[in-house]
């Protein structure tokens, strides 16, 4: 924590250096804002003349030498007409003044200067720098580039030059993090989808809708495939519902007039429909089609849906924040007594699926109410103690590490979530369970319980992979687009060397083809080399090279991803050594 202050004070000071910069290079530049982000730190200008990338090295140059003399970094609160005298230049400071004086914030300046006096420059800010620009290590930053923002981000306000920096206590880090951003950057599942022939956006079909071609269908429907074995074996009842709704469904679950603008409708004759942007209040009508008694409990229905999200352009980002994803979502309809056992139950599931792809580290978040504000909660004291306390002990009994969030928890229950950290180290979060007392209430859920009378059962809301979308983006950098082989969508190349192998090469096929392997056969007129050079950008798990010696010999000339030559084997022989990867 400590570290991570002073961190924070370096990039804050460093935003301050950036700007004495820029005014010595424009002194007509009205100064903006300069925050602490992620990673380092920005400072938004209005220029007289435009700045190109080219000319940030000059600044980032001048930054150095300014830190080198060193300036002192010293501030002092003022009243408002001293800051306005002082700022009178610099129109964006003039309003920030006047805003911070309305609501009676107290202002302060800080000034950075040099030994000889010569240098100084004074800025509008709270505070949180190094009290010396010797304690910042000159070679732990760097300018990265120039992008454009509106005054207050509003788009009727000027326009301004905004210049980000990257900031870290050493170069060390700073070039640990260049190398993590360049391999994201390598795996980017955007640019691997395209090469890969994974997925496509068309402008016909509409932003945020992804079209997902054979090779990532294939893949879809292999991680679709095993989740959904692995619910089958624990008792999950899988339904299909459709993807429209009366308004009044979702007026019932609460969702319609709290997030309309999240809700795409339609109008079909005198009714109003909503597309389903969930699954909920469709299977609480699926758990309502019976009548439950206290045996039949826990109700597990599932279901691998898509949903519609009126999502904002802007927002939207490849397979990560789409309009229609897909969710492998469930609901478990518990009696109060079995919330515990259903979410080790569901924590077991969740510890298979990220061992199967190869996810080592996660943690958990437990989200709870907030103590100042417990009115905005619905249910006792009692039931809020008792779920939080229980989530808590699952986690525990787990034994993955963990962390409360507090006042995270949404008004109708606690949750969990987990938080995966991938091949290079970025964490995303998966998994949620979200507990709900209030929808089985808002649906008249019940159930009869031993005495025979309608008892009320509590709801868990789960999606293991969360978004499958999103899920997919997410495996696709993990994995660097080279998948395992159980989810490779091409898993054999046959490859032939000339015309002769070719009635061999396709025996080769469909006996793969039999054994259930997604296989592939090139028997176009190339070079082999070509063939071979073009299966491996496919990155293919496996490609089998067939000439005349492999047909004459019934044999097979290995190729493993990563390993290269392997030698040649029959074909029985490569059947068997795959075999295990199939299961
Ligand atoms: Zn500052
Ligand atoms: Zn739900």
């Amino acid at each position: 924590m400590q570290q991570e202050k002073d961190t924070d004070a370096i990039r804050h000071s460093l935003a301050h250096l950036l700007a004495m910069a820029v005014l010595e290079k424009f002194p007509k530049a009205q100064l903006g804002i300069g925050p602490v982000i992620e990673h380092g730190f920005y400072y938004d200008f209005k220029l007289p003349q435009p700045l190109t990338p080219e000319d940030l090295p000059a600044l980032e140059a001048r930054m150095r030498e300014l830190a080198r003399l060193p300036l002192a970094m010293k501030g002092r609160k003022v009243a408002p007409a001293v800051a306005k005298k002082v700022f009178k230049n610099q129109p964006f400071k003039l309003d920030l003044i006047k805003e911070f004086t309305k609501e009676k914030r107290p202002l302060s300046i800080y000034t950075l200067s040099g030994p000889d006096s010569k240098s100084s420059f004074d800025d509008l800010c709270r505070g949180g720098h190094v009290k010396s620009t010797a304690e910042i290590p000159l070679e732990g930053f760097k300018l990265t580039h120039i992008a454009g923002a509106y005054w207050r981000g509003n788009e009727k306000n000027p326009q301004l030059t905004r210049i980000y920096g990257l900031a870290f206590g050493s170069k060390a880090e700073l070039e640990d993090h260049l190398r993590m951003r360049e391999e994201a950057e390598r795996r980017d599942h955007k640019i691997l989808g395209k090469k890969l022939g994974l997925f496509a956006f068309s402008p016909e079909v509409g932003p945020g809708l992804p079209l997902y071609l054979p090779a990532g269908n294939a893949i879809r429907e292999a991680i679709l495939g095993y989740i959904s074995d692995l619910k089958r074996e624990r008792g999950y009842s899988f339904v299909w519902t459709p993807h429209l709704a009366k308004e009044s469904l979702y007026r019932r679950s609460g969702h319609l007039g709290k997030y309309d603008a999240m809700l795409p409708s339609i109008q079909a004759e005198d009714e109003r429909w909503v597309v389903k942007p969930m699954n909920c209040p469709h299977h609480f009508e699926v758990y309502r089609a019976s009548t439950w008694s206290y045996r039949d409990l826990p109700v597990r229905i599932a279901e691998n849906a898509t949903d519609y999200r009126n999502e904002k352009s802007g927002e939207l980002n490849g397979l990560l924040r789409v309009r229609s994803l897909t969710q492998d979502d469930t609901h478990h309809i518990v009696r109060y007594d079995q919330i515990q056992a259903e979410i080790d139950m569901i924590l077991g599931i969740v510890k298979h699926v990220y061992d199967r792809f190869g996810f080592k580290k996660f943690r958990a978040r437990i989200s709870i109410r907030d103590p100042k504000n417990k009115k905005k909660y619905f249910g006792s004291d009692a039931l809020w103690e008792k779920a939080e306390a229980g989530l808590i002990e699952a986690v525990e009994r787990w034994g993955v590490p963990h962390f409360i969030g507090t006042g995270e928890a949404a008004f109708y229950g606690p949750k969990i979530d987990v938080l995966v950290e991938d091949a290079i180290g970025r964490e995303w979060q998966l998994t949620t369970i979200q507990l709900d007392y209030v929808q089985p209430e808002n649906f008249d859920l019940s159930y009869t319980d031993e005495q025979g009378r309608k008892a009320r059962p509590a709801v868990l809301h789960v999606a293991v992979l969360g978004s499958l979308d999103r899920f997919f983006a997410i495996a696709i950098e993990h994995f660097a687009g080279a998948f395992p082989f159980w989810l490779a969508p091409v898993q054999v190349g046959v490859l032939t060397v000339n015309e002769a192998a070719e009635p061999y090469a396709r025996e080769v096929k469909n006996a793969l083809a039999k054994q259930d392997i997604r296989v592939w056969l090139d028997e176009r007129n190339e070079t082999i080399g070509r063939k071979i050079r073009e299966a491996e950008l496919q990155k293919i798990p496996y490609l089998l090279v067939i000439g005349k010696r492999e047909a004459e010999a019934k044999t097979v000339a290995v190729r493993e991803r990563g390993k290269g030559d392997q030698g040649a084997v029959s074909l029985k022989e490569f059947q068997e050594r795959i075999a295990p990867e199939l299961s």
